[in-house]
């Protein structure tokens, strides 16, 4: 038995071209299905749909043999034991720190004064600023980060961009990328020895459907 861990959404609907390339078709659908083992049409493949985070601890506690996450949930919430064979192109967004449009965020970085900083990224943001040199206090978001500036809890926000429209509909604006994101399989080492064939014959089926 293969089990894939995948998150539902935007990741769950770019991997399904990418599993039919490799002669899997997933036979439910997540968004209408309670279920969380979704069938395949390979008896030997199955489906777990977890929570994104949750997709490189399932892999790396052998709760599924490979899954498919984002380059962010891999730098927020560590790689340890993955095998990170490819990057699938997939559910490509960048991550940017953002500010309401009415402010000077040069100014605000430059007078060397404290940034109070709202994200889910709480690592990502640390070494960021870090980086810059730039003091700042972390409030840890679970959502909807986009708030925090508008209700004068932040300063800014570290979060995902994609079309930039969910910055534009709440007046704010990127002012730094941060990097590029998309999203990677993940294999757990220990599976790839042990089911290496099966394992292999998939990630090769993927890595050909990237072209
Ligand atoms: P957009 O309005 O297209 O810039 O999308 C921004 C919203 O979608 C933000 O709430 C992001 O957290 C979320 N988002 C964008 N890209 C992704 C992605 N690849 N994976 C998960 N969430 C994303």
């Amino acid at each position: 038995m293969i089990t894939i861990a995948l998150s539902k959404g935007r990741i769950f609907e770019e991997t399904l071209p990418l599993l039919k390339a490799a002669g899997i078709e997933v036979l439910e659908d997540p968004e209408k299905s309670r279920k969380l083992i979704l069938t395949t049409n390979q008896p030997d493949v199955r489906v777990l749909v977890v929570r994104a985070t949750d997709v490189p601890t399932y892999v790396q506690y052998g709760g599924a043999d490979m899954g498919i996450t984002g380059k962010d949930t891999l730098l927020e919430h560590g790689s340890q034991g993955l095998y990170q064979p490819l990057d699938l192109q997939i559910a490509k967004c960048r991550i940017s720190v953002a500010v309401r449009s009415d402010v000077d965020y040069a100014n605000m970085v430059k007078k060397g004064s404290r940034l109070t900083v709202a994200t889910k990224y709480v690592a990502i943001s640390r070494e960021f600023f870090a980086t810059k040199g730039v003091h700042v206090d972390l409030i840890k978001l679970y959502g909807s980060m986009e708030l925090a500036p508008l209700v004068g809890m932040a300063d800014a926000i570290v979060d995902l961009v994609s079309t930039g429209n969910t910055l534009k509909a709440n007046h704010l604006v990127e002012v730094e990328h941060i990097m590029d994101i998309s999203s990677r399989l993940v294999v757990n080492q220990a599976a790839l020895k042990l089911k290496q064939a099966p394992i292999r014959r998939i990630m090769d089926a993927f890595e050909s459907a990237l072209g």
